[in-house]
């Protein structure tokens, strides 16, 4: 009996995984492994509500491996070791793992290789698993990545992508191989109340129910704050518990300007991923140094505590972060303007929003997290560095009822009208009723700040 290890990472499903399927191609059994990796915790990536998503994913893919003839492995403690101890365990020749993108990735890549060679154990990398298209896969001529993203787009939609490939029927897992219990979702404390149920079917069952019932509007209302109207796919895209390739390519059957609109958007990860992929340092430096002095956190140390908590003073951005600290999740029109408002309002560093966005959000990603910051602070592949969202015009347009607002800003609820945004014009008493701070910053002063560091004054 020949055996294959099937190493999951970030791609926590048996339907169109060219990492299974090309295991189960290999080898008489596989042993399908996940391993809890103490590089992942070390590094403050093991939050609360990723943890708890991670562990419903986990869960449904076990259950999918029984349903199937097999189990999952899972162990804890540094990836290569624990690897090659499946293999001493197993005999087995080969170990499959989907090709990754951040430095994090291509050290564990190295790691392994190093564990597995001396073994005689071959370590087999597919692409194309954790985006549609493999970072590198289109280049411009001349470049290792695309900086820009509409002629990104260009070449990423003539790319040909694989048909989505179904589930495997059979899955036999050689007997004797020890497994820790799987982490239970309630057993992890302090997660957020609006945290979704993670796994597979859950991932396909709302893209299913989202493509026949929202999608067809997605163009038309993506931007709606309070109409809510985009997958809330991401989470199970992170984890890999849904296939970009495939989602595409069902977006694609279904046709019409909304799956248009749609596609765009998973090609929008797609390329910061390929950004990440050519360039490691992207994750914590400057993709492009504009030479800014961000206020210290210490200088800023008010400001950013009112920003995190959700009490600017500003109330569509309050709402974004309060979004955020109830569900893990922020609409993507929310995290534009939440990251206008700390980096070019407030002036203060990228980082530091990105690492409290990471801390919170259960689609948490260094790809699209680090780099939609760098985006939004006008540091990354935005051709509009100096662009700066005023959250008063933001408000009337992408929620102009205060729908938005009202959910998650309970203080007011009760304002009426356009007031709703802000609360300083009612009059004096009705507004020292509402126990709703002051702006932290007159919206003059902070765009006259940024405009001096970037010289544009
Ligand atoms: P939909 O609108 O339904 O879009 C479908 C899918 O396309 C998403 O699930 C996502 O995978 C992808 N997508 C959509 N917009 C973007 C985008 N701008 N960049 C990259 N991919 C996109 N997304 C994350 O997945 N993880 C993050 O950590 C993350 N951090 C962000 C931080 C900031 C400051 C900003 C501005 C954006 C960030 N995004 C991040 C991108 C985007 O906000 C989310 O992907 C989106 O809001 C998820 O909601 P949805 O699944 O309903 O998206």
């Amino acid at each position: 009996m020949t055996v294959a290890i099937v190493l999951f990472t970030s791609d926590l499903r048996l339907h169109d995984n060219p990492v299974l399927r090309a295991g189960l191609d290999a080898a008489d059994e596989i042993v399908p492994l996940f391993v809890r990796d103490s590089g992942v915790a070390d590094a403050g990536f093991a939050t609360p509500n990723r943890t708890a998503f991670l562990a419903d994913c986990l869960t449904a893919l076990d259950e999918g491996l029984r349903e199937r003839g097999g189990r999952l492995v899972v162990r804890s403690g540094e990836v290569a070791e624990e690897v090659a101890k499946a293999v001493a365990e197993t005999g087995a020749g080969e170990v499959h793992l989907a090709s990754g993108v951040s430095g994090y990735a291509a050290r564990r890549e190295e790691r392994l290789r190093r564990a597995l060679e001396p073994e005689g154990c071959r370590l087999r990398v597919h692409e194309a698993v954790l985006t549609a298209v493999e970072p590198g896969a289109v280049t411009p001529s001349g470049g290792d990545h695309f900086a820009v993203f509409t002629p990104y787009f260009r070449r990423w939609s003539a790319e040909r992508l694989r048909s989505p490939l179904g589930a495997p029927r059979k899955i036999r897992v050689p007997g004797g191989v020890g497994s820790e219990e799987l982490p239970r979702r309630d057993a992890v404390k302090e997660v957020a109340p609006g945290v979704p149920a993670g796994g597979e079917p859950a991932g396909r069952e709302l893209f299913l129910t989202w493509r026949r019932d929202g999608m067809d509007d997605y163009e038309d209302r993506h931007d709606d704050l309070a109409g809510d109207a985009t997958s809330r796919l991401s989470p199970y895209l992170h984890f890999g518990a849904v296939s970009a390739a495939e989602l595409v390519h069902r977006a694609r059957e279904r046709g019409g300007a909304g799956a248009e609109a749609f596609v765009r958007q998973v090609c929008w990860r797609d390329f910061h991923h390929q950004v990440l992929a050519a360039r490691h340092t992207a994750a914590t430096e400057d993709y492009r140094d504009r030479h800014d002095r961000w206020r210290s956190e210490e200088e800023a140390a008010d400001d950013i505590r009112a920003w995190q908590e959700g009490t600017t003073g500003y109330p569509v951005v309050d709402a974004a972060m309060r979004q955020l600290l109830h569900e893990g999740w922020m609409h993507n029109r929310g995290r534009l303007l939440a990251a206008s408002f700390l980096t070019k309002t407030l002036y203060v560093d990228w980082r530091v929003g990105a690492r409290h966005f990471l801390r919170h959000l259960v689609d948490g990603d260094v790809a699209n997290n680090q780099l939609n910051w760098q985006w939004v602070a006008g540091t990354g592949t935005d051709t509009r560095p100096n662009r700066v969202l005023n959250p008063l015009a933001q408000a009337q347009r992408y929620d102009p009822e205060g729908g938005y607002v009202r959910r998650w800003v309970p203080e007011l609820a009760e304002v009426r009208g356009r007031a709703v945004h802000e609360p300083w014009r009612l009059p004096a008493e009705e507004r020292s009723a509402l126990e709703y701070p002051e702006p932290v910053i007159d919206l003059a002063d902070g765009l006259a700040r940024f405009k001096h560091a970037r010289g544009r004054d």
